[in-house]
């Protein structure tokens, strides 16, 4: 747990960057920092690891001042990774993962192996290892960054727009990935970043911070996007609020309707004109086909291809893209195994959209 109480900085030049901040980033839970750009948002997070120094107010690491706390002990228990990973140009990819545990004097060998581990983590193949950061791609480096602060395994992990400076797509499959490692590891984490999807995306906890570091809210995404605090945070958060507030409904309670199935390659009984979900030879759905009353086997050029829905894992949003897409407006809906589970109409996005916009209507917000 990392604890700001009262925090405050000025620089010499009278600017206010963190104007009285308090906030605690949970063990083993991603806490965001967003807001726009010159809002203390990197001033906030290097003063956790002393880069610098706050004017006022205490931040604890796991209880303990970091500023009663020696300031290298403190350090090798925070894992750091800054936009462009910022990689020692004249270093090899393998040296730079090991540049802490060899300032640790930990072992050489155990250390390059727990290295090429980590590079793997990351979805780097070994043959990166002896690589220079010159030779990658941006979206490499900062894998690269990554693992670098992962390998003296600190508890906590402070990351500054780790994923700003790489394409959107790279950005996803980051993100993605990122997420996928901190699901194992579950590293105390706090992340900046001006983009509000992303902040939606990977925190548990996110804290929105306006102008002059002044903390505009704390809440969870969901909370968050039901509920603004007041007009800058709705702002903030766009247009979309409604749309992203669906990807925090979880259709797991959902009551799941029946269709008729169908192998690929089999013909089916279903009376002509009646839908049917296509299954592949292990029966998990495809898509969806219109029984002729032929009884002809169903060929696969017949199939609408469609996106299912995970029953455990699927949202409303995911719910009303899947309806969105299908030709007859149902969703398909599989279980963990990917086989077919039963169907959703979207309706209950809508019948459910006033539970999840109440908070955003009570808050009194002008429309
Ligand atoms: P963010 O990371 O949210 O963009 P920063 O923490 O970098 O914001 O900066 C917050 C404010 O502090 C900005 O107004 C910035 O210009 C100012 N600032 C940052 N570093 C310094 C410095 N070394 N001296 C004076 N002002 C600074
Ligand atoms: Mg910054």
């Amino acid at each position: 747990m990392i604890e700001f109480t009262n925090v405050v900085k000025t620089y010499d030049n009278g600017t206010t960057a963190v104007a009285d901040l308090s906030f605690v980033a949970p063990t083993g839970k991603i806490t965001v920092l967003v807001g726009p750009s010159g809002c203390g948002k990197t001033t906030t997070l290097r003063m956790v690891n002393r880069l610098i120094e706050q004017t006022s107010g205490s931040i604890l690491l796991g209880g303990e001042d970091n500023a009663q706390t020696d300031t290298i002990q403190m350090r090798r228990k925070i894992g750091y990774v800054i936009q462009n990973a910022g990689l020692f140009p004249h270093q090899t990819v393998l040296d730079n993962v090991c540049a802490v545990p060899y300032l640790n004097k930990s072992d050489k060998q155990a250390s390059r192996d727990r290295a090429l581990e980590l590079l793997e983590l990351v979805g780097l193949d070994r043959g990166y290892a002896s690589r220079y950061p010159w030779q990658l791609s941006g979206g490499q480096q900062q894998r690269v960054g990554v693992a670098r602060a992962l390998a003296a395994d600190p508890p906590y992990m402070l990351m500054d727009e780790p994923f700003s400076a790489v394409d959107p797509i790279v950005r996803k499959q980051l993100q993605a990935e990122f997420l996928r490692i901190q699901a194992d590891l579950a590293k105390t984490i706090v992340m900046v970043t001006h983009d509000i999807d992303e902040a939606l995306k990977l925190g548990d906890q996110i804290v929105v911070l306006k102008e002059g570091g002044i903390l505009a809210q704390i809440g969870s995404p969901a909370e968050i996007l039901a509920a603004p605090a007041d007009r800058f945070v709705a702002d903030f958060l766009g247009e979309s609020r409604g749309y992203h507030a669906l990807n925090f409904a979880s259709i797991a309670e959902l009551e799941l309707q029946p269709a008729p199935t169908v192998r690929l390659g089999e013909s089916s009984a279903a009376g002509a004109g009646t839908w049917i979900v296509a299954c592949d030879a292990n029966d998990r759905p495809l898509g969806w086909v219109r029984a002729d009353g032929s009884g002809e086997a169903v060929a696969a050029g017949r199939v609408t291809i469609a996106q299912n829905v995970s029953q455990s894992r699927g949202n409303h949003r995911e719910l009303l893209d899947a309806a969105l897409t299908s030709p007859n407006g149902l969703a398909i809906v599989v279980d963990e195994q990917g086989g077919f589970a039963g169907t959703l109409s979207p309706d209950v996005v809508i019948r459910d959209a006033a539970a999840i916009g109440r908070g955003a209507r009570e808050s009194g917000l002008p429309s």
